[in-house]
Formats: structure tokens, C-alpha cells, sequence
């Protein structure tokens, strides 16, 4: 593996980049010249930074590396959902999703562009209807990694990202340090200045990293993957609810949201003839009500190998109505990354499964 053993500079925060110029005797004003070649000019390589003495830049390139992404496959075409394919320095595949023109999912309606990070190679959760679990867990992602998926896309489509959503593979909160500095980075006028409520981190119910969350003095917004109102849906799919069952992921929610005094919204998806019933959107109703969360319903894609289907327009509009009557905020998803397997690890699983054939 190239730079084998070094830190990526983008992993730094300012601070501590002031720290390591203060160690090679240089003014603090220096940490402002790196971030601004490394997320503003976006350069490749720390010998580019050329305002900065050529000592300065030997000492940096001697601790630490500075990581760029290969871009392995784009599926999809401008002003459509495009998915990357990421390979990594020590060849693990990820991917992330640019979502242009987000209609009113996780902020207000606009024309802007967010893109779906991941934060692990695979994932250890192993929901029943996920392509991202199917494989296993392989590793978490370090900050760098999680910020160049950003940084690459933005490279490739000359289009400034507005919005991130770390909805992709793997559980944020499951690799909570990286994911924190990621955020950091990510919020930072220093980095890429992106508002802390432009940014949703999701979680399937990591009922301890929800408080611990909680207590970070971060506006960024939290969904939770909900896709049961009962234990019983919840444990038939989603096996973390064994661990952290509904009463304690609620009261969890019930603490962050006291806490933090943010909203919070319940990701559902739609499986037809496991979560789908009119009584589980009633008492859905009665969840988001009780901590005044949203509802964004999403419905299902399919996974090949997989059994789930999502269940008819019909009845998706039905559940929608229903938690609508029942006085709760609720959007129903129209699909947008369908053609393209958008939904979470879809599009590695592919490509792995076609390498093998
Ligand atoms: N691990 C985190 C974040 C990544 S998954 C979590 O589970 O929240 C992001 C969202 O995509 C989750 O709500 C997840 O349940 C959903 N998802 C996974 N597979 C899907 C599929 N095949 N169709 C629709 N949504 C899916
Ligand atoms: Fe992991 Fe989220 Fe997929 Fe569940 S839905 S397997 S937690 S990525």
C-alpha cells in the first residue's frame, strides 16, 4: 500500500495542523495555507502547495500522506443520480451517490446536490434486506476517505456539493471517531464549509452512539432507520434490534432530542407484507409523534438475491395517508436512483459478483 504507515493530511483537523507546523517552526497562519491548497484548490499532492517554503513542505510530506481516489466506474448521466465506484489505496471497493435536485428529503426543497457517503468497506449489521451487509464488514473508513469521496466527485462533475447524507455502505455511528472528524472537516469554513444542517447522519439504532451523539455540540441532523414499528417487524430484518430493541432505541431518541434539541427523522422503507400494514403505520404515527419526528418513506429496491419487493403504489400512498391522518410530518420517496441500483452497496455487489463470474 502506497505511503504505508503515514497519516493522511486530510484527516487533520486545523488545529492539530497548526501543531505539526509549530513542531517545523512555522507561523500558525501555515495551517490556513494547507487547508485552503487542500480543500479549496483541491491540489493532489503536498508539493504542489507552493506558497509554502520547500522545507515546510519536505517536513509535511515526511509525516504524512495525501490520499486520492480512483474513480473505478460512473453509472448514470448529468442531472440524473450518479453513483461512483471508489477503489481505495489498499484495493477495498466503496461507492457514494450524487443526488442532484434533492426534492424535500432531509432539507427544504431545492436544486441542490448532495451526495450519500459510506463510512465502512461492507458492514456489520447485516439488515435482512440490505446489499451493503450481504458480504460482511470489512473495515471502517478513516476520515480522509470519507471526505474524498466529496472531494473526487466534486472534481469530476466541476459541481459543488451542498448537501451530504452518510447514508451509504456501512453504520456511521458503528465507526463514530471517523465519522465525528469526517463531519468536522466536512462542516469547517476551513474544509469544505458545508452548514451542519446540510448534514444527516443515519443509523439503523446504535442505542449508546445515539446518546453519545447527543452530547456533541454539533447541528447536523440524525435519521434513524427505523422500518418496524414493532419488535417484531424489526427483529424479522433488521438483527441489531436484538441488541438495542425499540424501547431502548426510542428512549435513546427520546434523550437526544432533549438533549441536542434537534428534530429527528425516521427512515422507513417499504416491504410489501412485512412492514407495510395499516396498524404499523398507526403505530408508527405514535413513535414519531411522541419524539415530533418526520417520516421519509422510502420504497424498497430490490436486491437481486434477495426476497423483499416493495409493495404497490396503491398501498404506499395508503401508509403515507395513514400517518398523514394521524398528524405526522411524512414524505413518500419517488424514486430516483431505481434504474441505476442506487440503494445502499448495490452497486459494489455488482461489480464484485461480476468480477467472480
Ligand atoms: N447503516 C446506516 C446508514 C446506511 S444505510 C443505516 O442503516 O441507517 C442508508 C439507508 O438505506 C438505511 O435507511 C437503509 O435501511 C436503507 N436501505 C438499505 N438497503 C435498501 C434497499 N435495498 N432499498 C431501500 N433502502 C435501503
Ligand atoms: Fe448496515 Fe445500514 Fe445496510 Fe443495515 S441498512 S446492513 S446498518 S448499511
Amino acid at each position: 500500500m502506497k505511503n504505508a504507515g503515514k497519516i493522511d493530511i486530510k484527516s487533520l483537523l486545523i488545529s492539530e495542523l497548526q501543531e505539526e507546523l509549530c513542531d517545523l517552526a512555522q507561523p500558525s497562519y501555515r495551517a490556513g495555507q494547507v487547508t485552503e491548497w487542500l480543500y479549496k484548490k483541491r491540489v493532489d499532492a503536498i508539493d504542489k502547495m507552493t506558497n509554502l517554503p520547500q522545507s515546510v513542505r519536505t517536513g509535511l510530506t515526511g509525516k504524512f500522506s495525501l490520499s486520492n481516489m480512483d474513480i473505478v466506474r460512473v453509472l448514470g448521466v448529468v442531472d440524473t443520480t450518479r453513483k461512483f465506484l471508489f477503489r481505495l489505496a489498499d484495493g477495498n471497493l466503496i461507492e457514494s451517490v450524487l443526488i442532484p435536485a434533492s426534492p424535500a428529503l432531509y432539507g427544504e426543497k431545492s436544486d441542490r446536490r448532495t451526495v450519500c457517503v459510506s463510512t465502512q468497506v461492507g458492514c456489520a449489521y447485516g439488515c435482512k434486506f440490505c446489499a451493503s451487509g450481504l458480504e460482511g464488514f470489512s473495515r471502517n473508513l478513516r476520515a480522509n476517505e470519507i471526505v474524498d469521496q466529496i472531494i473526487a466527485i466534486e472534481r469530476a462533475t466541476n459541481e459543488k456539493i451542498d448537501n451530504v447524507v452518510f447514508m451509504g455502505m456501512g453504520e456511521p455511528l458503528a465507526n463514530f471517531e471517523n465519522v465525528l472528524r469526517a463531519i468536522r472537516i466536512v462542516n469547517a469554513p476551513w474544509g469544505l464549509a458545508i452548514g451542519a444542517r446540510r448534514i444527516t447522519v443515519s443509523t439503523s439504532g446504535l442505542a449508546p452512539q445515539i446518546r453519545k451523539l447527543a452530547g456533541e455540540p454539533l447541528q447536523i441532523r440524525l435519521a434513524i432507520s427505523l422500518h418496524g414499528a414493532t419488535n417484531d417487524v424489526r427483529n424479522q430484518i433488521m438483527p441489531i434490534n436484538r441488541r438495542y430493541n425499540l424501547e431502548k432505541l426510542l428512549s435513546a431518541c427520546d434523550y437526544y432530542v432533549a438533549r441536542s434539541k434537534q428534530r429527528l427523522t425516521f427512515e422507513y422503507i417499504l416491504i410489501a407484507d412485512v412492514n407495510d400494514s395499516d396498524q404499523q403505520a398507526r403505530l408508527l404515527s405514535g413513535h414519531a409523534r411522541r419524539l415530533a419526528a418526520k417520516v421519509n418513506l422510502i420504497p424498497y429496491n430490490a436486491v437481486s438475491g434477495l426476497p423483499w419487493a416493495r409493495p404497490s403504489a396503491n398501498r404506499q400512498e395508503k401508509f403515507l395517508a395513514t400517518l398523514r391522518a394521524e398528524g405526522v410530518p411524512a414524505t413518500l420517496r419517488r424514486e430516483k436512483g431505481h434504474d441505476i441500483e442506487a440503494a445502499c452497496g448495490q452497486l459494489r455487489l455488482q461489480t464484485k459478483q461480476a468480477a467472480h463470474a
